[in-house]
């Protein structure tokens, strides 16, 4: 799960760790009333969206084409001039009340939302900071190692990836103890590596330990700051933070939880998981109905091997019900380009014989307009294949995966 870049911002700040003050502005005249109420100067405002590369991208209306919008935000077009970029600087409360108003309603488009852009509902009035140095501080799981990392890197304000490609060497890993958190020696080692001293450098100790204790304390998965700034005064400010967290560990942190935004979220997804079903949207043509997310990797690859491109794949759990069925075929074609389904049910904790009235079931309930693809195997199989077979509806019976995905393949070209 990600959250916007201000409720980041809270979390930080709850932990202790600095970050510039910020008010949440959702109409332009709140806007104007933050600049204020910040103490004016040299203000940023800021859309809130959760994509990153908001610095270089453009906020657009209905009437720009979003695929040069795109060519802009990449630095592949020319910028047009009046064209609103989603991170401003603003001298005048009018100056914050008229940047609000070129984001509020639009559509953020940045390299990494694609054409498709973001829409800003929010945006963050901060105060904004002479910035001395700009770094790099981040924190993600190291699968291999099997442990969270901190990265630090001088090369702030830039694209992390692009450095760990052509300049890996400039990113430094700490690999955490997550009972001990980050200990001393390594708050110093950062510090060391990001070239900082002096009261800098132990204003840095406790911002890296305060940072290192939220990731674990909060279960996240992806952290990242950048730019972590020094100003002109010594400060250590988090000018721009991500968070990503593990929606398993969700149950335990209400609070985070609570800050899902639905219209960052891929709406089926979130049909889906109302109803207990993990669902994926992907890019091709053949919807999948599947229990187990290892046979939806396995279902997947063979349709991939068999010529085939999956367009998404919705995971009925272990014990799927009848209305659980029903409610993920119905979430599966309503992804406009499906072009056959295939089911692939192992019945285990539940049997083929269930399965199979379940699917009957659904199929009068739903207007099939392509073509079903089903394979079954497990407890009571015989007995499932044969109410498929005897039902006298257009159900494509498979046996085994291969057979399955050679059938479904060949329906969703048309050669059924
Ligand atoms: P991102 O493009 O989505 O990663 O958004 P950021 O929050 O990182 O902002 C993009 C850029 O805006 C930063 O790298 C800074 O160069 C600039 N910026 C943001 N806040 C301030 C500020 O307070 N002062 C100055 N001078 N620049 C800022
Ligand atoms: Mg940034």
């Amino acid at each position: 799960m990600k959250v916007h870049e201000y409720q980041a911002k809270e979390l930080l700040k709850a932990a202790e760790v600095a970050v510039p003050a910020g008010i949440v502005a959702t109409t332009s005249a709140e806007a104007k009333k933050a600049y204020s109420a910040l103490g004016g100067g040299l203000i940023v405002v800021k859309a809130q969206v959760h994509a990153g590369g908001r610095g270089k991208g453009v906020a657009v209306g209905p009437e720009v084409d979003r695929a040069v919008a795109l060519k802009i935000a990449s630095g592949e077009a020319p910028r047009p001039a009046g064209m609103a970029k989603g991170v401003q600087l603003v001298k005048s409360a009018e100056e914050a009340e008229a940047a609000a108003a070129s984001l509020l309603g639009k559509t953020l488009v940045t390299y990494q939302t694609g054409e498709q852009g973001s829409p800003i509902s929010k945006v963050l009035v901060t105060v904004g900071h002479d910035i001395a140095r700009e770094l790099y501080l981040g924190m993600a799981v190291d699968r291999a190692i099997g442990l969270p990392v901190v990265m630090a890197s001088t090369e702030g304000g830039v694209e992390i990836e692009t450095v760990a490609r052509t300049a890996p060497e400039k990113i430094l890993r700490v690999p955490i103890d997550v009972g001990c958190g980050l200990l001393d020696f390594q708050a110093r080692k950062i510090a060391q590596a990001l070239e900082l001293s002096g009261e800098t450098a132990r204003k840095g100790h406790v911002f890296f330990k305060n940072f290192v204790r939220l990731f674990l304390d909060t279960d996240a998965s992806l952290a990242e700051i950048n730019p972590l700034i020094v100003t002109a005064a010594g400060d250590v400010l988090a000018l721009d933070c991500k968070l990503n967290f593990d929606d398993n560990a969700m149950f335990r942190h209400p609070e985070v939880a609570a800050m899902l935004d639905p219209s960052e979220e891929d709406p089926s997804e979130l049909r889906a998981g109302k109803s207990g079903l993990s669902y994926v949207s992907l890019d091709g043509d053949i919807a999948c109905l599947v229990n187990g997310a290892g046979l939806a990797m396995s279902t997947m690859d063979l349709i991939k091997y068999h010529g085939g491109e999956p367009a998404n794949f919705l995971d009925v759990g272990g014990g799927a019900n009848k209305d659980q069925v029903l409610e993920g075929f119905r979430i599966l074609l309503s992804s406009g380009n499906v072009k056959a389904v295939l089911v692939n049910i192992f019945g285990g904790i539940m049997k083929c014989d269930t399965i199979a009235g379940a699917l009957l079931a659904a199929y009068d309930e739903i207007d099939f307009r392509v073509p079903l693809v089903v394979r079954l195997e497990g407890t009571n199989v015989e007995l499932g294949k044969k109410m498929l077979r005897e039902s006298g509806k257009k159900i494509i019976t498979a046996d085994g995966l291969t057979d399955a995905a050679k059938k479904v393949v060949a329906a969703s070209k048309g050669a059924a």
